[in-house]
């Protein structure tokens, strides 16, 4: 294990009506003017958007409403909400979303305060902020783990890059399951798959000798893969939702990754390859996983082997290390059939296949990956992924 140091600065209020005790609690010492900040108006549907806009009448506060971000949201859009906080003197962002909108709000609460611009002050200079105006985020769709992270990924349509970009921490989060049960079948498995994406990915970095983050990490994949399989049979089964919620958080606030250096090289693939088609980020990742993972468990045969063990539970009795990690990856492939997520490009409603080129142009290699991939190699992965 690595040295670290561990301190957590987002508060978590879980369960039924946290939303009302958090905003009570926490929006007692902020200014009056709140920004309301989510996508494309599922949050007015469901009632969620009245139901927090009705604490926030009841704590005397003023809202600036800020809607339409976008999956995958965009550094433009992050510079019209950052324009809008200053213009209206927002004292406080509140976002109200899965990933993508938390994520914006990360980067807008970043942006709003300085005049510098974040992209080139974090890709150019390689400063990174440390003011924010405070933001709190109200979770209705969970998988991204964004609410307890300062981690965003956006889209800069000008420079063709999707890229994780640091900003502001949520000063709360708040879980509640209830406000994710109108979310359509597809998004909560391709949320919950992100969520063992990155328990797969923090798990695969390094060091790869058995640890507690590890070990902490397997319960976590473990419990996303059973109640994954619950939610087949049943969709509305709250306890298995409220079990990935927590999970999703627990992916991300930093535990599993305590003495490591991540992988995510399938997400820095999955990225790119976002940039150029805005797909689904969840369905990504199901196509990507056992394809790179052939590609590399070779490299890091004993975790790999581990994996398989314990976490989708092949026997290893009469194996070798090496095919009881081919077997897991098998396994995980099998997975991503069974839970319904496609499995090649092609599915996925991919239809121009020149972009995987300029996504293997483009993409991050991970210092944390067990296998030093070249470029080319990337480009084969892409190439098996497509059908
Ligand atoms: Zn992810």
């Amino acid at each position: 294990m690595k040295d670290f140091m561990y301190s957590y600065p987002t508060k978590v209020y879980f369960g039924d009506g946290a939303a009302k005790k958090a905003l009570q609690k926490e929006l007692a010492g902020t200014g009056k003017t709140i920004m309301l900040a989510y996508g494309g108006g599922s949050v007015k549907k469901n009632g969620v958007y009245d139901e927090i806009s009705r604490y926030l009448k009841e704590a005397g506060k003023d809202i600036v409403d800020f809607s339409g971000i976008m999956p995958n949201p965009t550094y433009k859009k992050v510079q019209e909400g950052a324009a809008l906080a200053r213009e209206k003197g927002v004292s406080f962002i509140l976002a109200l979303g899965g990933g993508s909108v938390i994520d914006c709000c990360k980067i807008i609460a970043a942006q709003a305060v300085t005049e510098k611009d974040i992209w080139k002050m974090e890709f150019e200079d390689h400063v990174y902020p440390t003011e924010y105006l405070p933001m709190g985020a109200v979770v209705t769709a969970s998988g991204t783990g964004a609410e307890m992270n300062n981690g965003a990924v956006i889209t800069n349509e000008d420079t063709n890059q999707k890229a994780g970009v640091l900003g502001a921490h949520a000063n709360f989060a708040i879980l509640d399951v209830g406000y994710t049960m109108s979310l359509p079948a597809k998004q909560v498995i391709s949320g919950a798959f992100d969520t063992l994406s990155h328990s797969m990915e923090t798990y695969l970095g390094s060091p790869r000798d058995i640890n507690l983050s590890d070990e902490i990490g397997e319960a976590v994949m473990r419990n996303v893969i059973r109640n994954i399989r619950v939610l087949l049979k049943d969709m509305n089964n709250k306890e298995a939702r409220t079990e990935l919620m927590w999970a999703s958080a627990m992916a991300e606030n930093g535990i599993l990754k305590i003495g490591k250096v991540t992988d995510f090289q399938a997400h820095q693939i999955e990225h790119q390859l976002g940039a150029y088609t805005d797909c689904n980020h969840g369905q990504g990742l199901a196509v990507i996983h056992p394809v790179l993972y052939r590609h590399m468990y070779k490299d890091g045969v004993k975790q790999f082997a581990r994996l398989a063990e314990k976490v989708w539970e092949v026997p290893a009795e009469g194996k070798t290390q090496e095919e009881l990690a081919e077997a897991g990856v098998q396994a995980l492939a099998d997975f991503v059939k069974e839970i319904g997520l496609p499995s090649t490009f092609t599915e996925m409603g991919l239809t121009d296949q020149s972009v995987l080129q300029k996504v293997a142009d483009t993409c991050n290699l991970t210092a944390g990956c067990c296998k030093k991939f070249t470029r080319e190699e990337i480009l084969q992965i892409l190439v098996e992924c497509w059908e």
